[in-house]
């Protein structure tokens, strides 16, 4: 019989000591954590956060880091694995950092994210009480996977000369060829690809026509990028499908413009892949290795795709941005439109409005929309996609919400009755959420894909205007990630 270990104590979590606990709760990105507790009263407790380990898992870890109150640790073994644990579909899974949570049912993912949604809220001091909060939006099931499998309509799958292997690649004994692969990187190297021959995300044909590219241009004896020594020609393929049309689009991201070799893939593409509707060819001979570039050139087709947000058709082109998820991104916006109580005679503002999908998506229901986005390229996009559809009720400002929300803009642009705000993962300016409290709007609502700031801000509001907090809706927008989306509705008390 072994010994049962002792009960853990703080002063256990020694940099770089291999120690035994048991995970209660899910916590931020992804983790799990454990509680040390002191031995005595006054003594701090701590808490443990493990990367890939799952609450109820008995884990080995090591420790990494300690800080006050807290320490990280890395997991190292699962010595009794939770009962939340499923066997993930994705073979790429340990190595790959597309989906970290295929190892939890979809359900417990789903009450995971409830879960951080609510408790970000109620630790901000929210009152809740009275408040519709409703049980999380999850993917359907529209494939027989559950809908929670091929959901993305855009991917960027890149070539690196540093290939990384998997645990079974290399124990498989195989020859492998290391200085060429095509996928997804190794969660946080971004020097090191894995050589995806399936990939769950967007689609069988998406993987299909990543393993037909990967030969087609290994044959041509094409140089993938190598990130530390900055050569190569090969650094990305992204691939956007539609949800709504059957639009695909290629784009070759490389360092140079080659015409040459463009012809002969556009030659190869043509003859086995004629669902592409448009080939682009980005160049980027930058040292970041991202899919936007100093040119743009079109090989074939129109050079965009289209898809639908509810009733709008959106022209998508290579470098614009688009929700990545469309029929969960639909889903949240026809709850954002609910909990906004619309009336034919409100005045909307859009804030962070990206390509205007929201503001489209609400225009029907208002007298007049205003969309606020930083990235002029994509108010440009708002505005052509708004005329092609027909839409004569939203206008786009480009800029800054800092510099922009004042009230020149509100003298210029109306009172709004209703504002929906969805920033990015850093919330709120301070000083944009003092300008909402002072122009007292009667609705708002907030959409975020980070419940703290939401939270945050949410509460910095209420100190300083009186708004009730009326609806709560998380969204998965991206299944198998932690990420989660959070809708909330407030009112004027
Ligand atoms: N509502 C849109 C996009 C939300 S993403 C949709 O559903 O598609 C957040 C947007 O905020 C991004 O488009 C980003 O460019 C924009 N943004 C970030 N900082 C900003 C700022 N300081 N002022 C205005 N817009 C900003």
């Amino acid at each position: 019989m072994t010994e049962t270990p002792r009960p853990l104590v703080p002063s256990d979590l020694k940099r770089g000591r291999d120690i035994e606990l048991t995970l209660t709760d899910f916590a931020d990105r992804g983790k799990s954590l454990a509680r040390v507790p002191s031995p005595d009263k006054e003594g701090r407790g701590y808490v443990v956060f493990v990367a890939g380990a799952v609450p109820g898992d008995r884990v080995r870890a090591r420790v990494q880091k300690r800080k006050k109150g807290f320490a990280e640790a890395r997991l190292l073994e699962v010595l009794e694995p939770s009962d939340l644990r499923v066997q993930p579909r994705c073979e790429y899974f340990d190595a790959c950092g597309g989906c970290k949570w295929q190892h939890v049912g979809y359900p417990d993912q789903l009450a995971m994210k409830a879960e951080q949604t609510l408790s970000a809220l109620t630790r901000a001091g929210l009152d809740l009480e009275g408040a519709d909060v409703r049980p999380p939006l999850g993917a359907d099931d529209r494939d027989g996977s559950g809908g929670t499998y091929f959901y993305r309509n855009k991917m960027e799958f890149s070539f690196s000369a540093q290939r990384w292997l998997t645990d079974w690649e290399i124990a498989s004994g195989e020859e492998f060829d290391n200085d060429f692969a095509l996928g997804l990187h190794v969660p946080g190297r971004f020097d090191k690809v894995l050589d995806l021959k399936a990939c769950y995300l967007q689609s069988e044909w998406s993987a299909r026509l990543v393993n037909r590219v990967r030969d087609f241009v290994k044959g041509q004896q094409w140089t993938p990028w190598h990130t530390r020594e900055h050569r190569g020609y090969l650094r990305i393929m992204a691939v956007r499908t539609s949800a709504h049309t059957d639009d695909k689009m290629v784009n070759l991201v490389t360092t140079h413009h080659l015409p040459e070799r463009i012809k002969a893939l556009a030659g190869f593409l043509k003859a086995e892949f004629p669902e592409v509707t448009t080939f682009v060819n980005t160049i980027n001979s930058g040292v970041a290795q991202t899919a936007f570039g100093e040119a743009v050139h079109t090989v074939f087709g129109p050079g965009v795709i289209r898809d639908k947000m509810g009733e709008h058709t959106f022209e998508i082109a290579s470098n614009a941005f688009f929700q990545t998820n469309t029929v969960q991104a639909e889903r949240l916006y026809a709850v954002a439109k609910e909990f906004a109580n619309l009336k034919p005679a409100d005045v909307v503002y859009d804030l962070y409005c990206g390509a205007g999908t929201i503001s489209l998506f609400v225009s029907d229901a208002v007298e007049r929309v205003v969309g606020v986005e930083l990235v002029e390229e994509a108010v440009q996009n708002a505005r052509a996609s708004a005329r092609a559809n027909g839409v004569t009720n939203c206008e786009f400002v480009a800029g800054d919400m800092l510099e922009l929300f004042r009230p020149e803009l509100i003298e210029e642009h109306g009172r709004p009755d209703v504002l929906i705000v969805d920033p990015p993962r850093a919330g709120m300016h301070p000083k944009v959420v003092g300008q909402i409290a002072h122009l007292r709007p009667e609705r708002i609502v907030y959409v975020s894909c980070n419940p703290h700031t939401q939270a945050r801000d949410l509460a910095m509001l209420q100190e300083a205007a009186a708004y009730t907090i009326e609806a709560v809706q998380p969204v998965d927008m991206f299944p198998h990630t932690h990420h989660v989306e959070s809708v909330v509705g407030l009112r004027l008390a």
